[in-house]
């Protein structure tokens, strides 16, 4: 008898959980090849140009995104925030252009040529400067030199030969943090650097952020020996030869900004899902609509990058709807967030992370999609895969959630790119790190880099829509688990 009792009991058990997974797999099979290509063939056609945070395309997508949110019956989450910036299904934040500047160092000896013999990176500059004296220094020693509000000399040829754009970047990172007025960098010869200056481009960055900074940014110049050399008197030639750390060299130049900067605005998408008994929690999803725009008048769609991740939030947030209309709605909410300005510094998703629609206390994870629709390099014959970054820094449950939502979905997970010690940090480049760096525990979906990517060639033509649908399934699939477990994935692994 209590044996029948106990298998009835089980035998209900297991039919319980037989008919919750076919509901999420009922709601999963909304996610379909054909509505993904649907969405993707207009998000990433040449009359979106090329989705440009704050030009005319991008707001034309975020509109085609905030439609489709109205259609399957998201609410905005206009009237339930006290966010002033938040307006029906925007986040509207300001951004400060930064032109196409010109910078000019002469005296009266002579002057460097932009492009030729010197490089720059725009920053904002309020004035023009003069330099009386440059200081000599060595970033990689702890020489107890004071680089403050000072004129500093490096040279870049004692980095090593062959300077990577990631080695300067890191050096020069390193060097503003001593917070000198400017810095100017010394080398024989540009090489491939010269595509990395961005003088010649016009650069985004968030006004909140440039209204709180204290003190200016450092002015970086790259400029090559020979022409700097020949601005000098021949006795401070003589004397750069010999140039040591903390020493100074008389240059009296005069640096000249001609830049305009102006004010522009983008916004985040924000469809949210209201959920039921567990509500006030909220999961984040999260994927950049934005992408690099017209260059030299050539559309660039951004099919894979992130029109993928775009239409993935689309069929998902859909999914989670209809199972909402059936009555079987997420016990916590579900806030879709397409997001904007990732191409010029993840700015969208760090704006919101710094000013956030639902407090961050209350939102329990983000699941961040970019780039799930090609293969790359080291898949081109393999099983389906997807690469997994970050899923454990921050928290064990998360990740299990995601290995438990993949028994749904069958598709390898690829940590190679988790390693702390990846040398693409991955982890740092997409808009889940603005919540990582939060303490929210977050998962990052790609499927890696190809010769398209930031080509004009990454065109719908090229997406491997059955992937892409495996991918977006494990995503919503994952989003699944964690918006209707007991208990929020609690913070039980290292900080990032
Ligand atoms: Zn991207």
């Amino acid at each position: 008898m209590r044996g029948v009792l106990l298998s009835c009991v089980l035998v209900q058990a297991a039919l319980g959980l037989a008919q919750a997974d076919s509901l999420r797999l009922r709601y999963a099979s909304t996610i379909t090849e054909a509505d993904l290509r649907r969405h993707l063939e207009i998000l990433a056609s040449d009359s979106f140009e090329g989705r440009e945070t704050a030009k005319p395309g991008q707001w034309k997508a975020a509109d085609y995104l905030r439609d489709q949110f109205i259609n399957m019956g998201a609410d905005s989450l206009g009237s339930r925030t006290t966010s002033s910036d938040v307006e029906g299904f925007f986040q509207r934040f300001d951004l400060i252009e930064s032109g196409r500047g010109t910078i000019s160092v002469r005296n009266g000896a002579g002057q460097l040529e932009l492009g030729q013999d010197l490089l720059y990176f725009t920053e904002v500059l309020d004035s023009s400067l003069q330099v009386k004296e440059l200081i000599m220094a060595d970033i990689h020693q702890a020489d107890g030199l004071d680089w403050k509000g000072r004129d500093m000399l490096l040279n870049a040829d004692s980095w090593g030969p062959g300077l990577s754009p990631t080695l300067l970047r890191d050096n020069l990172n390193m060097a503003r943090q001593r917070h000198p007025r400017t810095i100017t960098v010394l080398m024989e010869d540009f090489g491939a650097l010269a595509r990395m200056a961005h003088g010649e481009e016009t650069r985004l960055s968030l006004a909140y952020e440039e209204s709180r900074r204290k003190e200016p940014m450092p002015q970086v110049l790259l400029v090559r020996r020979a022409a700097f050399a020949s601005l000098l008197s021949p006795k401070a030639r003589k004397r750069l030869a010999r140039l040591k750390a903390a020493q100074g060299i008389p240059v009296d130049l005069d640096l000249v900004v001609d830049r305009k900067s102006r004010q522009v605005e983008s916004a985040n998408v924000l469809a949210y899902i209201e959920g039921g008994d567990l509500k006030d929690e909220v999961l984040v999803l999260t994927a950049h609509y934005d992408h690099i725009g017209i260059q030299h008048g050539v559309v660039y769609n951004g099919a894979d990058d992130d029109g993928t991740g775009t239409v993935a939030l689309l069929e998902i947030a859909e999914a989670f709807m209809r199972a909402k209309q059936e009555g079987h709605g997420p016990r916590r909410s579900v806030l879709i967030m397409p997001v904007s300005g990732e191409e010029k510094g993840l700015l969208g998703s760090r704006y919101y992370s710094d000013h956030p629609a639902i407090p961050l206390s209350r939102t329990i994870a983000n699941l961040n999609i970019d780039m799930i629709g090609r293969t790359d390099s080291a898949h081109a014959d393999a099983a389906p895969y997807v690469y997994i970054i970050g899923s454990d820094r921050l928290s064990r449950d998360l990740h299990a959630a995601n290995e438990r939502a993949n028994a749904h979905v069958g598709i390898e997970l690829d940590y190679t790119f988790n390693a702390p010690d990846d040398p693409n940090r991955f982890y740092y480049r997409s808009d889940h790190y603005n919540f990582a760096r939060k303490g929210i525990p977050s998962i990052f979906y790609f499927s890696g880099v190809h010769e398209d990517y930031h080509q004009p060639g990454d065109d719908v033509e090229k997406i491997r829509f059955d992937l892409l649908r495996a991918r977006t399934n494990l995503v919503f699939h994952t989003a699944w688990e964690l918006a209707n477990a007991p208990t929020r994935p609690a913070l039980d692994a290292a900080k990032p």
